[in-house]
């Protein structure tokens, strides 16, 4: 456990982070990460996406020495996207929800294709599929093209972010429209009833 950082602004520390989502650092997202880092929970050096930059801007942020990246941290394939075999789809639909930018296309029952512009190559898919038919090849797209400073990466990051965010809406509001539509319908009141149906009998006249 270390100090919390209650003097450091949380956005701040999540400006840090590239945005990607991948959860290699073992939190659900970068905001989480963030947060961690700001309570105190969580060394700066949990972030392969982010490089020898976000550990250097956390380290400066949070005025502590520069380290390298956790051993227990997985790898990251740099500059790689996923591409599916579409023959081996099964049109599952199970990749869709943990891609954090919405880069895969494909209705229910059909193939699958992920727009590469989009993919971070996060590997939440590859993770997520059934038949392990998703693979990553080195392909350098706009979303996962390796930045030297966070100067450098900033519109890439807030693309992300801006796209995680319509990601997070989407499940939101797909997961009300569920509740909603699985929801009892409740029966009108007696006087609600009379009421409506003198106001339909003087409607007719
Ligand atoms: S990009 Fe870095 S901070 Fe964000 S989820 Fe991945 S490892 Fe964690
Ligand atoms: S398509 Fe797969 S690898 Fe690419 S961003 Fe989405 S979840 Fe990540
Ligand atoms: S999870 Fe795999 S099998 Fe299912 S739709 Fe996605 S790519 Fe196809």
């Amino acid at each position: 456990m270390l100090a919390p950082r209650p003097l450091v602004r949380l956005d701040s520390i999540d400006a840090c982070l590239p945005q990607t989502q991948c959860q290699r650092c073992g939190y659900a997202d970068c905001r989480a990460y963030a947060e961690a880092m700001h309570s105190g929970d969580a060394l700066i050096n949990r972030c392969p996406p982010g490089g020898d930059a976000t550990r250097e801007a956390l380290a400066a942020l949070l005025n502590q020495p520069s380290v390298s990246l956790a051993d227990d941290v997985d790898g990251y394939a740099a500059e790689h996207v996923a591409l599916i075999d579409e023959a081996a789809c099964i049109g599952c639909a199970a990749c869709l929800p943990p891609c954090p930018t919405d880069a895969i296309i494909g209705a229910s029952k059909r193939m699958h294709t992920v727009i590469a512009a989009e993919c971070t190559g996060c590997e939440l898919c590859i993770i997520a599929c059934p038949v392990d038919c998703i693979s990553l090849v080195p392909v350098t797209t706009p979303a996962n093209c390796v930045h030297a400073s966070l100067a450098e990466r900033a519109s890439q990051s807030a693309m992300l972010r801006d796209r995680y965010d319509a990601h997070k809406r989407r499940l939101l509001e797909r997961v009300e429209a569920k509740a909603e539509a699985h929801a009892p319908k409740v029966a009108p009141d007696k006087k609600t009833l009379l009421a409506d149906i003198l106001a339909r009998a003087k409607a007719r006249t």
